[in-house]
């Protein structure tokens, strides 16, 4: 495989030079810690998304999705425990005025109140929220202040009875949801790794209290392997279970998937048992019931809550660094990114190999007819060998070129990323034959 591993300052240069993930307002000198999904981003983005809600609520009769609103009644946020709990210990530099978290700078700082960053003196730890505040409407007083919302779980809850109603589940059942967070995080480094403005897919899984263990079992597993399913290398994989000292306040037990970044293991994804803590505090902050009638041992309870909670911009960190490779080819180097198939920005290119005697127009209408299959690309401009790189360099696994011999008989060579391999195929069979393809790929060794 690699030669050389990757490195963070390469995938930031090729994001920005290929287009998958700018600056923010980068012409007015960048927002820190805020980024932008450029054309191949955001196809990469979306295609990790749908593959999480394909598998998530359509592989799963049980499992349902919702969309709700970013901005919610303040009340939810003291029910949840996040105006109270949601606080991160902070230090700020009296002199150079940058801020950190008390528990990321070194004891030793901390304890004789050194700046880490340029030797001035610290303030005393203060508990800072990380939520961010706003208000709606034309006032601006405390019974206007609303939340951006800090994670998407509690839109879920709030719409347990609704869905619960409308849907006509039975317990166990699970509500999903992709949606934007806010959080006022201290985010220096790691590009998109942490940031202010995110976006989290998270499945909210209801339960009998007496089955929490086996269905927290139940999504540890299904979601370490969801990760293998997208195409990340196993050994790039790990739980880390939280201990006492690391819990939430509304966790009785804790998992991260973990993911070996660049910069070292650090969380992908969390599998919280949240208990019936959410549900109880919202009943008890709202007034309305939210137990459930279980019509078959005729009994009610409080639901146990089992949340498998995903980074969706964090997961596009993680696909890039899996799939980055470099490697020789007959003594030039070639940058690769190894995505698998169902999650590549463009699936197949189309070239013609020379511009001349019809093949341009021919490859055209080839690559307009797999549109409706694929998405595409179209590039005759250099050479042959410069194409094959270019989209490498971008993840594309499959390549089409048309020659003399597909005016002929019909055929055209047919390129895979991966290997490099070439084999004919006829004009008719490509989507069978891609589509078979992406089916069948093993992965990244293969
Ligand atoms: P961390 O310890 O990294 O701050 P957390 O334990 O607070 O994360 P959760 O609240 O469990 O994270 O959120 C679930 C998932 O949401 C995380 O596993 C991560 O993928 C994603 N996430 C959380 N905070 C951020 C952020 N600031 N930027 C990008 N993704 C985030």
């Amino acid at each position: 495989m690699s030669e050389s591993v990757v490195t963070m300052e390469k995938l930031v240069s090729l994001c920005k030079r290929r287009g998958f993930i700018f600056q923010s307002s980068e012409i007015y000198g960048g927002l820190s810690s805020a980024w932008d999904y450029g054309p191949l981003g955001v196809e990469l983005k979306k295609r990790i998304q749908n593959f999480w809600w394909k598998e998530m609520t359509q592989l799963n009769d049980n499992i349902v999705g919702i969309d709700a609103a970013i901005m919610m009644h303040p009340r939810v946020w003291e029910a949840s425990g996040h105006v109270e709990n949601f606080h991160d210990p902070m230090v700020d530099c009296k002199k150079c005025k940058l801020r950190f978290r008390a528990d990321q700078i070194p004891e030793e700082n901390l304890k004789n109140h050194v700046c880490p960053e340029c030797g001035g003196e610290l303030t005393e730890p203060r508990q800072f929220n990380l939520m961010f505040k706003t208000h709606m409407g034309p006032v601006e007083d405390d019974s206007s202040i609303v939340y951006l919302r800090p994670e998407t779980a509690q839109g879920i809850y709030v719409n347990f009875k609704n869905v619960l109603q409308t849907s006509r589940l039975k317990i166990p059942f699970g509500i999903a949801q992709v949606g934007k967070a806010f959080r006022n995080e201290i985010t220096t480094k790691n590009f998109i790794f942490r940031t202010c403005e995110f976006e989290q897919m998270e499945m909210q899984y209801f339960i009998r209290p007496d089955e929490d263990e086996k269905w927290f079992e139940y999504w540890k597993e299904k979601r370490f392997e969801y990760y293998v399913k997208l195409g990340i290398r196993r050994e790039n994989l790990r739980f880390h279970q939280h201990g006492p000292d690391e819990l939430a306040h509304y966790a009785k037990k804790a998992f991260d998937i973990e993911y070996n970044f660049p910069f070292g293991w650090k969380e992908l994804e969390g599998i919280h048992n949240r208990t019936d803590y959410d549900l109880k505090r919202h009943m008890e902050y709202s007034g309305k019931d939210l137990s459930y009638l279980d019509d078959i041992n005729r009994e009610r309870f409080v639901p146990y809550i089992i949340e498998t909670s995903a980074g969706l911009t964090r997961t596009v960190l993680v696909v890039l660094s899996d799939a980055y490779d470099e490697e020789t080819v007959e003594g030039e180097k070639r940058v690769v990114l190894r995505f698998h198939p169902i999650i590549a920005p463009i699936t197949v290119a189309v070239f013609p190999l020379v511009k001349k005697d019809g093949l341009a127009d021919l490859a055209r209408s080839i690559e307009k007819n797999l549109r409706e299959h694929f998405t595409t690309f179209y590039d005759q401009g250099g050479a042959i060998g410069r194409r094959y790189r270019r989209q490498d360099e971008v993840g594309t696994p499959f390549c089409i070129t048309v020659d003399y011999q597909t005016k002929e008989d019909n055929t055209v060579t047919l390129r895979f990323r991966d290997s490099m391999e070439q084999v004919r195929v006829k004009i008719n069979e490509i989507p069978s034959r891609i589509n078979d393809e992406i089916k069948n790929y093993r992965g990244k060794e293969s």
